[in-house]
């Protein structure tokens, strides 16, 4: 049988070439292997109070973004979270047997405290709450995990294993993190830094035109060149090299490490091709997310077509959590 795989999407930001050859491009696998399920997890931006107009448009913007990047409606699941009420009403029930201190001591909330200090909100204390209601209302199997979600899927184990207990029920199995394994890249930031990532700021973006590109690649730190045959790299000039075996054909991999290995190699004739070789694979990602941004009728439909989906599961949860909990009719 497939299993269950569930992940979710940030509602901030644009797809960044991290996000795409990171998790995106296995998530795209992965749809036709199993039972997807992948979801715009829009109330979890209210804690930092985004305008109403914003709110919207960035879910709008994320759906499209990951449309046009290859999640295929007609093979995966994809809902936007504040189309589900399933998960806001377990996620009231969860917070009844979730204590303050084991909130307190997540390292994300400790992380914002720090970062929002003036705006520590209970949805930012309860967050990792409606996460395990964003999870456990499909009972999935397995949920894909980056390194600074693992606490968040161990709490949500957590209160899945207290729920059946306490209510005596077998309501919700242990979701299991999705291992990657070997197939996991990390793409690093051109800037000298070990990751591309939105909060780094130095993120090449699918959305971004070949100008743009260009000139964010053109920016990469160097150095001065390799001064002996078959040197060791510095991280900056390997980064540059690991982008390029992520976008670039092996022939033009080869041809550039020998001419650094027989310190022959110019950095501005290898930057222009790493550019080039981005606009290639980004430039119909860029097309679709053009087109799919301005049909609403289409995202609509998906979206309509995906909380269908989405509810069904989360309506066959919530009535054996009801059940469970002893919330019944007269
Ligand atoms: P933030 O800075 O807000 O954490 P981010 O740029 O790291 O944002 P996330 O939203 O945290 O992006 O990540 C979404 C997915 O993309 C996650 O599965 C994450 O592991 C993956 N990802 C993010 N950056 C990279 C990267 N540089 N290389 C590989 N995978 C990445
Ligand atoms: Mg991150």
């Amino acid at each position: 049988m497939k299993e269950t795989v569930l992940s979710g999407i940030r509602s901030t930001g644009h797809l960044h070439l991290g996000n795409y050859f990171g998790a995106l491009r296995n998530f795209i696998k992965m749809q036709y292997e199993h039972r997807c399920l992948f979801f715009v997890a829009d109330l979890h931006s209210l804690t930092t109070h985004p305008k109403p107009a914003d709110f919207h448009g960035n879910v709008h913007r994320v759906l499209t973004e990951y449309l046009a990047a290859g999640l295929d409606p007609e093979h995966a699941t994809l809902f936007v979270q504040s189309d589900i009420p399933e998960i806001t009403e377990l996620y009231v029930l969860l917070n009844m047997i979730t204590y303050k201190g084991e909130l307190e001591r997540t390292t994300s909330f400790k992380d914002k405290v720090r970062k929002q200090e003036d705006n520590v909100n209970a949805g930012l204390l309860t967050y990792p709450v409606l996460m395990a209601a964003d999870i456990l209302i499909h009972r999935p199997a397995k949920v894909p995990v980056g390194k600074d979600q693992e606490q968040h899927l161990e709490i949500t184990r957590t209160l899945a294993r207290r729920f059946n207990r306490l209510y005596e029920a077998d309501v919700f199995p242990e979701p299991a993190a999705f291992n990657f394994g070997a197939e996991l890249v990390k793409i690093p930031g051109l800037d000298g830094s070990g990751k591309m990532g939105k909060s780094e700021g130095n993120g090449i973006f699918l959305s971004d035109d070949e100008k743009t590109i260009h000139k964010k690649v053109m920016h990469a730190v160097t150095d001065s060149g390799p001064t002996a045959p078959n040197g060791e790299m510095p991280d900056t000039i390997r980064n540059i090299f690991t982008l390029l075996e992520v976008v670039s054909t092996p022939d033009v991999v080869t041809h550039f490490r020998e001419a650094y290995n027989n310190c022959t190699i110019r950095y501005g004739e290898l930057k222009k091709q790493l550019a080039e070789d981005i606009c290639k694979i980004t430039l119909p990602i860029r097309t679709r997310i053009e087109e799919i941004g301005a049909d609403r009728d289409y995202l609509r439909k998906v979206t309509q077509q995906g909380a269908a989906q989405a509810r069904e599961s989360a309506q066959a949860t919530m009535k054996e959590v009801r059940k469970a909990v002893g919330i019944q009719a007269f």
